[in-house]
């Protein structure tokens, strides 16, 4: 066969948690958390199943899901999505992200986006013809300069990618930033595709940048988000995405031949589930909790602390331990000291490597406590 991806091998996430495995150590590489999701959605899982909720949901998604997403939407963002035409569940939103780049993007379409980029978005553009437009970012801020982003902007932008708080860098879109992108896309035929998965772990007390809430972003956006990571259980592979009709329409004739529709019970378990605010309302101070414990751990290391103002992932530079490739440290740091991270040129096309490693603190604090004593003797 002639490759599709020709470039492209197996990811890090799996080759690292493969790594971790092998050598028995403390896996903070993949991110997902080793602690159970609430038992209460578990029986709600049951409940759904026992009361034969066993065969295929309707191709959007279960109405009693949906409708509870529109209610969450409303309340945090503003925005009212009909469940009717603008959301539909997925499963998990990599199928989301890719489901949405096949529904728009044409051959030699130009998409930009920003690295360190989650890996998902640029295999997925180039399997649809698309052309990767990017800039990018530096440590410690990874600050986006906007009149930078301006010049990549041609007649063939179709879309922008967007992921705030993203995944690895752990920085949020502010204000500015919202200003900057809404004057940017204006009287532009410029689509956007925001990865928000991390929405509901933003720390400090900080805002999370919607594009639901600004009227003139959301009518030109396609919203991802993900129940694996806001109930803590990234396995179940369950999502959903968001547009204004006329984008969904597209999304959905998709969607439908992708998978058609997704696992029935556990719409209907976390339709019931999201009826309390609680279950992701509480998530900014749980979250925020593990991050200041890792974060102080680590202080008492020679790993740098790079800024985490969401995500469950951490950050760190360690130019005062070695002058390693990323990849390499890694590895090293998995098979010799017992932890395993993931190298962020990962997130570079080009394979850039600033030296920064990214760990997850989605972990019971006794993993975090464990990984912090054999980060400390480095
Ligand atoms: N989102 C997870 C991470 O960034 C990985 C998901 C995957 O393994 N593809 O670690």
């Amino acid at each position: 066969v002639i490759s599709k991806l020709p470039q492209t091998g197996t990811n890090i996430f799996t080759t690292m948690s493969a790594l971790a495995a092998e050598h028995g150590a403390i896996n903070l590489s993949q991110g997902f958390p080793d602690y159970s999701c609430s038992p209460e959605l578990i029986e709600l899982v049951h409940k759904a199943m026992q009361n034969g909720h066993n065969q295929y949901a309707p191709m959007a998604g279960v109405m009693a899901l949906r409708e509870q997403i529109a209610i969450k939407t409303e309340k945090l963002y503003g925005a009212r999505y009909d469940p009717e035409t603008e959301i539909t569940v997925t499963a998990g939103g990599t199928q989301a992200v890719f489901t949405a780049i096949s529904a728009i993007i044409h051959p030699n379409d130009e998409v930009i986006m920003f690295e360190p980029a989650y890996d998902c978005y640029a295999p997925a553009i180039k399997l649809m013809g698309g052309v990767v437009k990017s800039l990018e970012l530096e440590p410690p801020d990874y600050r986006i300069a906007w009149d930078m982003v301006k010049r990549l902007v041609s007649n063939k932008t179709k879309m922008i990618i967007l992921n705030s708080p993203h995944n690895p860098t752990a920085t949020i879109l502010s204000r500015e930033d919202i200003d900057e992108l809404s004057a940017l896309v204006k009287n532009q035929d410029i689509l956007i595709l925001s990865d928000e998965v991390y929405e509901h772990l933003v720390f400090d007390g900080q805002e999370h940048h919607s594009m639901a809430r600004y009227p003139e972003l959301q009518q030109r956006s396609m919203i991802v988000a993900s129940f694996g990571k806001t109930f803590h259980a990234t396995g179940w592979k369950m999502g959903y995405c968001l547009a204004p009709a006329y984008l969904m329409q597209e999304f959905r004739k998709i969607h439908q031949f992708l998978v058609f529709s997704v696992n029935t019970p556990l719409q209907y378990a976390i339709a019931e589930y999201l009826k309390d605010e609680n279950t992701y309302m509480s998530l900014p101070a749980f979250f925020q909790e593990k991050r200041d414990h890792f974060r102080s751990g680590l202080e008492q290391s020679r790993f740098k602390l790079l800024p985490c103002s969401g995500s469950y992932f951490q950050s760190v530079t360690y130019d005062a331990i070695t002058d390693e490739k990323d990849t390499d440290f890694a590895i090293r740091l998995t098979k010799e000291i017992g932890v395993a991270a993931i190298p962020v040129s990962a997130f570079y096309r080009k394979g850039t490597d600033r030296h920064v490693l990214r760990f997850c603190f989605a972990k019971r604090q006794e993993t975090l406590d464990k990984a912090v004593d054999k980060l400390i003797k480095v």
